[in-house]
């Protein structure tokens, strides 16, 4: 797969609208965690070294098309501006537009000096922007003469400003959405054997397409977290109190079947790590899967699993890890989600891909991110892409 990259001539002196990631945690009225907001950096001041003269647009949470003060972008335009002045890139003031459409964009746009980037209002204010309304892509277009989609984690939807706004300005990828695609790529194009996927998490609806796509992929497909469970239901094992998506245990019924009949391997936990009560428990055993009993719910993946699945990625060449082995935020269940992060870090040999937001947050918090290859900012979107579907942002980029 080859993007569109911009060259010096493409950019330099152009109004140039840029689409980033700045999707970011908020907390009391400031931004909780600027990794989006830094790993937008490189693309902004690439532009800038380029003479372009920079607009910034995002999303913000789900303000369901209606402006919610809680959900500007203010608070993003101050980390932004801090970052990119202590990056020394040369841009001093990043101002933060009231609206990302109309008069108000339009006077920002032609009263901006060089070295100060706009950063628009919430996009998701405007209901046409989830609808890729048509009329609200061209608005946005309108004030901009080159447009460059760097938010890798919005790929996967089809949104007006990562897929209506290219039909109107001629469109580039930024420099986000390269690494992510050429680091991505590795994986789903001729990936080294054995390629090993580890997945767990929470929610197996999530994950089923990529579980499915998997299937003749993958060598070994290792599952933990909670969908564990889903998976044992449709077994026909009892899982007791653990967490279990009724409605998805026929859909794993058939991926069972379907990875039986293939040379995937799909590798369940032996043992699990189960309790009465995650937050405060006062009973933790080790059990096996099949016995699990009514009153448990199991929290991580055991003892000889953690073994198991440290031994299967011992000669892996190629590793994607998407969703934790247990409820990691709660000590002692992060010891699987410790098992695999350790067992990465023992095969550098291997490329190792990490995606999902809780995912990078673990191997962040338990401090193995220097071991892995890749770490994928983008959660639903690295899924669809290692699930080999094609994301609508990143197709209208393509050559
Ligand atoms: P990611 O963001 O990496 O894609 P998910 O959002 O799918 O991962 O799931 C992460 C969450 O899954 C974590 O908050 C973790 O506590 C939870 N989890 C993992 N294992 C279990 C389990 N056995 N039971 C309940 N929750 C679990
Ligand atoms: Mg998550």
């Amino acid at each position: 797969m080859q993007l569109k990259e911009y060259t010096l001539d493409d950019v330099k002196g152009k109004k140039v609208l840029v689409r980033a990631d700045l999707n970011v945690p908020l907390k009391s009225g400031g931004v909780a965690d600027e990794t989006r907001i830094a790993a937008s950096l490189p693309n902004i001041v690439k532009l800038h070294e380029y003479g372009a003269i920079i607009s910034v647009i995002s999303h913000l949470g789900r303000p369901k098309g209606e402006p919610k003060p809680d959900l500007r972008m203010e608070p993003v335009a101050k980390s932004l501006e801090r970052l990119l002045t202590a990056h020394g890139s040369g841009i001093s003031t990043v101002t933060y537009v009231p609206d990302c459409i109309g008069a108000a964009v339009q006077e920002a746009v032609a009263a901006q000096s060089p070295d100060t980037v706009l950063l628009l209002e919430n996009t998701r204010f405007h209901p046409g922007e989830t609808r890729n309304d048509a009329e609200f892509a061209r608005s946005l277009a309108q004030p901009y003469e080159v447009f460059v989609n760097d938010a890798f984690g919005t790929a996967h939807r089809a949104h007006a400003s990562t897929v209506g706004v290219t039909e109107h300005l001629p469109s580039f990828a930024g420099a986000l959405m390269l690494r992510e695609v050429e680091a991505l790529s590795l994986i789903t194009e001729h990936p080294a054997k054995p390629f090993v996927v580890v997945l767990g998490g929470k929610k197996v609806s999530d994950k089923l397409p990529l579980l499915r796509n998997l299937c003749g992929r993958a060598d070994r497909v290792l599952i933990g977290g909670a969908m564990v469970f889903t998976l044992a239901r449709a077994l026909g094992l009892s899982v007791g109190r653990s967490l279990v998506e009724e409605k998805h245990i026929n859909a794993c019924r058939d991926i069972i079947a379907d990875y039986s009949e293939s040379a995937a391997k799909l590798v369940l936990p032996e043992d699990v790590t189960v309790t009465d009560d995650i937050e405060s428990p006062h009973n933790i055993a080790n059990r096996r899967l099949a016995e699990i009993e009514d009153r448990e719910m199991g929290v991580d993946i055991g003892e000889m699993t953690r073994d198991a699945f440290a031994l299967q990625l011992s000669d892996a060449a190629t590793i994607f890890w998407n969703g934790p082995m247990g409820v990691f935020e709660h000590k002692p269940f992060d010891a699987g989600t410790i098992a695999v992060a350790k067992a990465i870090a023992a095969n550098p040999e291997a490329y190792s891909v990490v995606g999902g937001g809780e995912s990078v947050e673990a191997v962040n918090k338990l401090g193995f991110a220097a071991s892995i290859s890749h770490i994928s900012t983008g959660g639903g979107a690295s899924l669809e892409f290692v699930g080999g579907l094609e994301l609508p942002g990143i197709k209208v980029l393509t050559v």
